[in-house]
Formats: structure tokens, sequence, C-alpha cells
């Protein structure tokens, strides 16, 4: 284990020698202790940060949330540990406001704290630093674009010779089975922006939405998908399944289903290579016609997936109105999910769920080794990040798969050989 420095911040003199002595057992031997907040700010003040602090919630005079606060603002330590003989409740409530001042919590310890508990807790840090999926910030959006930007894609409305929307391009994220089988490919929308560059959704999608075009945009990727699965069709014998986000205004529409098939129909494909991917919104308006048409759809073997399952305010309640056949965990529950507990019950809770409603589940997000073991041991869902692949480009995946089949191929050769 490599050496950590480890503040403790406890006014109980016994329990505070007691941790100092399991850091200890744990080969920590860089601790700083204080009993009150004033004399952990003086300790970190004289001896420089630490890479995990230990807070107990009460004391007196200032409490553990205002080291919280102090540590959040500084940046004086990397991990967090809340300690406290409060109830679960108020641990959990502790650790959430901390990752909202963006701190990483490691996990929380109930008074008195066990060894075994605190040992977890180091090995974890240890593990995702090794494999640095730590909790960070998100990065920023680095350009956002207005509806005037939007405006040349109004139907109707080309640039020069150029069709504009040809700019807006897909680029396509593998799903694998934790086996590593390729089990399909996500469309991604980029926008190969004249002068800004190659742009994520981020940057223009909400405007694309609030200027009324997300429509053809959506059109045009599920054409985009579809021409992928009939390549791969055309190249190794079978249609990759591909997925396209759609927005929840296109499944309001009564001719959506019909459409969608009516596209399968123009490209050869079976419904089957199709899911659909929604995120919940609550001012979805399904009415039975709609429903009917979703019904029509899944009978013909499409698949309709719910996505960002858990961000959304009652998609449980919309999970059980529409026919839904996946559903998609979000990269916020997944990172670095080993190191904290709350995340994988969640993770875990769903896939509970989902099995007994029959449903398949994409883990989305895995982006660490770390990450991969922990979905690993919770069963066995369909997996997507980057640790598996990044978004690329059509001819990209192309190749992707190529590679992996030889490596697959070789490795076959190998074991009959053997
Ligand atoms: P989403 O549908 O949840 O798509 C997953 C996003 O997570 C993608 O971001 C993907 O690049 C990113 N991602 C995948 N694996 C990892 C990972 O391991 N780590 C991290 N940090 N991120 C990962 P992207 O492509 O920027 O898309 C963002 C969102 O924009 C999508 O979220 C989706 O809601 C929307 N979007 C993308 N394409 C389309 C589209 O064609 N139509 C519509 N309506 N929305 C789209
Ligand atoms: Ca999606």
């Amino acid at each position: 284990m490599r050496s950590l420095s480890v503040l403790i911040l406890e006014d109980n003199a016994f329990q505070l020698m007691a941790l100092h002595q399991m850091l200890n057992a744990n080969q920590v031997f860089s601790v700083l202790t204080a009993s009150s907040v004033e004399a952990a700010k003086e300790s970190l003040a004289n001896r420089g940060g630490v890479d995990i602090a230990i807070c107990d919630l009460q004391m007196d005079g200032p409490d553990g949330l205002s080291l919280i606060r102090f540590l959040a603002a500084s940046r004086q330590a990397r991990a967090v540990i809340i300690l406290s003989s409060n109830d679960r409740s108020v641990l959990d409530g502790a650790a959430h406001l901390a990752r909202e001042q963006g701190l990483w919590v490691l996990g929380s310890l109930q008074k008195p704290a066990s060894a075994t508990a605190l040992r977890e807790l180091l090995e974890s840090y240890q593990e995702c630093v090794q494999c640095e999926c730590e909790q960070v910030p998100a990065t920023q959006v680095a350009l956002r674009l207005s509806q005037e930007d939007v405006r040349p894609f109004a139907p109707g409305q080309g640039v020069g010779d150029t069709a504009p929307l040809d700019q807006w391009i897909a680029h396509f994220q593998p799903k694998v089975s934790l086996d590593g089988t390729l089990l399909g490919a996500e469309a991604l929308v980029r926008w190969q922006h004249p002068r800004h560059g190659l742009l994520a959704p981020d940057s223009f999608i909400e405007a694309v939405e609030y200027a009324g075009f997300i429509e053809p945009l959506t059109w045009h990727m599920l054409e985009l998908a579809l021409q992928l699965s009939v390549r791969v069709q055309r190249e190794r014998g079978k249609p990759l399944p591909v997925a396209v986000n759609i927005p929840p205004s296109m499944i309001e529409q009564e001719h959506f289903a019909a459409q969608v098939l009516a596209l399968l129909a123009r490209f050869g494909l079976p419904a089957s290579v199709l899911t659909l991917e929604v995120v919940e919104s609550p001012a979805l308006q399904v009415s039975t016609v709609h429903l009917e048409g979703l019904l029509r759809l899944r009978m013909q073997g499409c698949h309709l997936s719910i996505d960002d399952f858990g961000t959304g305010a009652s998609n449980i309640q919309r999970l059980l109105q529409l026919p839904f056949s996946e559903l998609k965990i979000p990269a916020a529950f997944v990172r670095c999910m080993a190191a904290d507990g709350r995340k994988s019950a969640v993770v875990a809770g769903a896939l509970i769920m989902a099995r007994k409603m029959n449903l398949n589940v994409v883990v989305e997000g895995v982006e660490t080794d770390c990450d991969y073991r922990a979905v690993q041991a919770l069963g066995r869902p369909t997996v997507q990040g980057h640790f598996i692949a990044r978004p690329m480009a059509e001819a990209d995946l192309l190749r992707w798969i190529k590679q992996r089949e030889s490596v697959e191929l070789r490795s076959t050769h190998a074991l009959a050989d053997r």
C-alpha cells in the first residue's frame, strides 16, 4: 500500500487513539490528529494537505460539517471519510453534502469505527487512485451554441452546395457483454461544424431542440445507424444491432412507430436490430394511440430502452406505463462505484428489479478497470463506456470490430492447438 497521509478530527481522546492505532496497523504513519476544527486547520496550514481527512461530525464548537466546508474550499484533502455516532441517514446526508461541494467521499464510519471497515476504505482509496477513477468534477462544456447558430438546419435551408444535414455525423460506441462479446453500438451525434470543428452534443443539442430541428436530426441519425447495420451485415453476414437516442416528443407522435417500421423495411433490416433509447421526461404525454404504436414496434421486435434510468422525476412509474425492454444505468451511478456503497446499492437494486421485470440492463460510463470489476461483481449486464471503447466514427468502428475478431480468432486457434 502506498504510504498515505491522514488527518483525524475527533474530540474523544480514546477514539482518536484507537483510530490512530488502526491507521498504524494499516501502515499509515503520517497521521495528523486534531481535537477541534481550529486545530485541524492549523495542522493543515503547518504540515500541508493530506490524502484523506477523517471527520467526526459532532464536536464542541465548530463541527465536522464546517471542516468539510473548509476542505472543499481549500482542497487540502484529496478524500474524506465521515465519522459519527448518529444514525445512517445523518451519515449519508453528510456524505451527500460533501459530494455536493465537490469532495471525494470515500465512505462513512459509524462510531466506534471498525478496523475492517476502515481498512476497506483505505484500500478503496488506493485502488481508485491507481486506476484514476476518483470522483473528479465533470469537465466543463467548452462551447454552447445558440438557436441562431443552428438556424441553417431549418428544413429546406441548404448552405451553399452542402446540405447542412451532412454536418451532423454519427459516432458509434460499442456495447459488449461482460465476456467481451460485441452486442451492438449506440449512435451519438456529432456536429462537424465548419468553424468550430467537431462538436459533442452538449454544445448544441439543446439549441437544436429549442429551434425545433430535433426531428430531422433524429431521422438522420436513424438512417446513419441503420446504414452502419447494413454495412456490417454486408461485411460479416449479420446486421449489427444499433441504438438511437429518441427525444420523448417524437414518441408522442401518432405516426412515429409506422415511420420507424417503414424505415427498417427500406433498409431491409429486421426490427430486432434497432433499440430506441428514450430519455424519461415528466412532460411526455402518451395516449392509448401512441401506446398502441409503441407496442406494435415491440411486437415487431424493436427494443425500447429507458435512458439515464434513475435520474428522471418519475421514471419507475414510466417503466410500468410503457413497454420498455431495457434500462440504461447512467455513468453518474457507476463512476467509482467500488468506493461508494450507496452507488453499488442503486446499481444492484436496478439489476434485481430489471431481472424480475425481464428487462435487459446496460451499464453506461464504465471508465476504469475498477468500475468494470465492481459491475461484474453485481451481475451480468451489458456494458458501455470508455473502458471498452470511446464513441468513434463508422470507419474506426468497422476497424475496431475487425481487430477484435482477429484477436478472438487467434486465441481460439491457440486453445485448439494445445
Ligand atoms: P447518453 O445517451 O446518455 O449517451 C452517453 C454519453 O456518455 C455519450 O456522451 C458518451 O460519449 C458518454 N460516455 C460513454 N462512455 C463514457 C465513459 O466511460 N465516461 C464518460 N465520461 N462518458 C462516457 P455524448 O456523445 O457527449 O452524448 C451526450 C448526450 O447527448 C447523450 O447522452 C444523449 O442524451 C445526447 N445525444 C447524443 N446523441 C444524440 C442524438 O443523436 N439524438 C439526441 N436526441 N440526443 C443525443
Ligand atoms: Ca443514450
